[in-house]
């Protein structure tokens, strides 16, 4: 396969942290997806898509458990 936005054959399938955001907070999910080496385009099959939904919808009810890995800052006034 090539990529559709830079046309490159350098894609492989790696893993990667997909950023959920639920409300202020973000959600880092592990996931192994399609990735261009070239221009980093990810490719999410149907099945990634629906694993995803899956995973925001479990977050947004809790039913997932989590744990703070960091903070996120911004610079004061
Ligand atoms: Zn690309």
């Amino acid at each position: 396969m090539k990529c559709v936005i830079c046309n490159s054959p350098h894609v492989e399938n790696k893993l990667v942290e997909e950023e959920i955001h639920s409300g202020q907070d973000i959600v880092i999910v592990p996931i192994e997806v399609v990735v261009c080496m070239n221009c980093g385009e990810r490719y999410y099959d149907r099945r990634m898509m629906r694993f995803l939904e899956e995973t925001e919808r479990k977050i947004a009810n809790k039913q997932m458990n989590l744990s703070p890995v960091g903070k996120v800052l911004r610079p004061t006034a």
